[in-house]
């Protein structure tokens, strides 16, 4: 009987949410044209691959250093971008190093569908490539665009992609290379619990993954215009599916993607980190 009111405080502790981590993100956008053309990425404006220069240049280490230069403090640096053929990979090694020198906050470099796209295209083993992206001062992989591991999905909405398994064994290597790993889930209308069931289940083989960022899909300027962004319970679905099969996880969301109403009520069923886009630099 004394013991009751201590039993009912630790129910309430374990159903109180973490504190909400807002991360300030500073964004590098390399290029926003990609040859890969997913359906669902408003970056999918088509680069021809030979000819005159087809698409604005990458971002300049100028305008890193100008931007690192303002004293602007950011938790967390994502650079990401579409593919081109234009640049080599020592060009997007430079620009981890200038962002990694000129600033304290953790950088997050590339995806596994572009790190083996610059794999492809430089012929040079991705162990190889992953140390350098290491040594260069990046401290994770981007989770990726729009992830779905469901190869059947992937074939229909972005072909060109890598498929599932090559999407883990990219990872798996990046932590091998001391690299954090972070995944990426996207959420559109009418997902169903076998999608994410596979998504999640996919994910297995990364032990040591730290942080599931989910994504509603953002149809405008897409090639999916007609689609549907998520319901709001259809997030909450997901939340719930991600603690129940990887608990120890921590669940982002981009703040500029849902509203302040839902990044509250996405935060008291689990969602624990909010990425606030503070600047954006790049073409
Ligand atoms: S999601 Fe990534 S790989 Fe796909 S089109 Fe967009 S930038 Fe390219």
């Amino acid at each position: 009987m004394t013991n009751a009111p201590l039993r009912y405080r630790a129910a309430l502790l374990q159903t109180r949410p973490r504190p909400l981590e807002h991360l300030k993100v500073l964004r590098v956008n390399t290029t926003r044209n990609c040859w890969m053309q997913c359906r669902f990425c408003d970056f999918s404006r088509y680069a021809p691959l030979s000819g005159p220069r087809p698409v604005p240049p990458a971002v300049g280490r100028a305008a890193l250093k100008s931007e690192l230069g303002r004293g602007n403090r950011y938790d967390l640096i994502k650079i990401r971008g579409g593919l081109t053929f234009w640049e080599p990979w020592s060009y997007f090694l430079q620009l981890v190093r200038v962002l990694a020198e000129g600033s304290s906050a953790a950088v997050q470099a590339f995806s596994a569908v572009e790190l083996m796209h610059f794999h492809r295209v430089e012929k040079k083993p991705l162990r190889e490539m992953l140390e350098e992206l290491r040594w260069a001062g990046a401290t994770s992989l981007g989770p990726g665009g729009g992830e779905l591991l469901v190869d059947s999905l992937r074939e229909e909405l972005a072909v060109h992609r890598i498929r599932s398994q090559e999407w883990v064994t990219v990872q798996r290597l990046a932590m091998e290379a001391g690299l954090q790993s972070r995944a990426m889930m996207m959420v559109f209308r009418g997902i169903t619990r076998d999608l994410v069931q596979e998504h999640l289940l996919a994910l297995g083989p990364l032990r040591d993954l730290s942080v599931i960022e989910i994504k509603p899909l953002r149809p405008q300027g897409t090639h999916m215009e007609n689609a549907q962004p998520p319901h709001l319970l259809e997030m909450l679905a997901v939340v719930q599916a991600i603690q129940d099969l990887w608990p120890q996880v921590q669940i982002a969301v981009s703040a500029d993607s849902v509203s302040p109403d839902a990044l509250s009520i996405l935060h008291q069923h689990g969602v624990s980190m909010a990425y606030f886009n503070a600047e954006e630099i790049g073409p």
